[in-house]
């Protein structure tokens, strides 16, 4: 996606060889409009499927899976990491190594807005390791919904998560997928190319 692509040369900042920040459109200030046009790509590319539920993990994940929900007429649901007063043990529960923080958080859906009638879509806003998407596809697999695949904003492809996940059969959908931070830089794969 061009103006995905463009908006990370111009303003993303690379951390190290592994890290990417974006927090100026994606991770903390949000672009409507960008997320707007990421929400109606993810929709375009799924646009043979049927799906009833949009799945995401707070908090980075909120924004576009809203406009995609927005798109297509699908609520939105996001895995909560701390459990909440108000999130009682009717949930859905896995677990989750997050890669920026280098810690282990339960991650947990109620039990009311999944269920086995559903077509899920799991949208994130980074793929690096996989963990995060598969701790959604384990709770996606708990509620007995039919999975209907993943869709990322920004995939690191040098990071194994890509390739394990597709290996297992799951259909990933990224927006930019990153070749390379080496040297301060963002190299991008082109469309198709792996
Ligand atoms: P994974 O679970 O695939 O190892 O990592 C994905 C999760 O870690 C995403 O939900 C995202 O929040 C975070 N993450 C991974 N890599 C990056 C990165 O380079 N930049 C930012 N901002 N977040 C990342």
């Amino acid at each position: 996606m061009d103006a995905l692509k463009e908006k990370i040369h111009a303003v993303g900042r690379v951390l190290s060889e592994d890290v990417l920040k974006v927090d100026s459109f994606l991770n903390h200030q949000i672009d409507p409009l960008l997320m707007k046009q990421v929400g109606e790509e993810f929709a375009n590319r799924f646009s043979d499927e049927v799906i009833t539920k949009v799945l995401t993990i707070e908090s980075s994940g909120i924004a576009p899976s809203t406009f995609l929900g927005l798109t297509i007429g699908a609520p939105v649901v996001f895995a909560r990491k701390k459990k909440s007063l108000t999130l009682t043990n009717n949930t859905y529960t896995s677990q989750v190594y997050s890669f920026t923080k280098q810690e282990t958080n339960d991650i947990s859906v109620s039990r009311d807005f999944l269920s086995a009638d559903d077509n899920v879509i799991i949208i994130d806003d980074f793929l690096a390791n996989g963990e995060a998407v598969k701790g959604l596809v384990d709770i996606v697999n708990q509620s007995g919904a039919h999975l209907v695949g993943v869709g990322i904003v920004i995939e690191k492809g040098f990071q194994q998560g890509g390739k394990i996940l597709r290996e297992q059969g799951l259909r990933i959908e990224s927006l930019a997928r990153i070749k390379s931070l080496k040297d301060g830089k963002v190299e991008f794969f082109e469309e198709g190319e792996f």
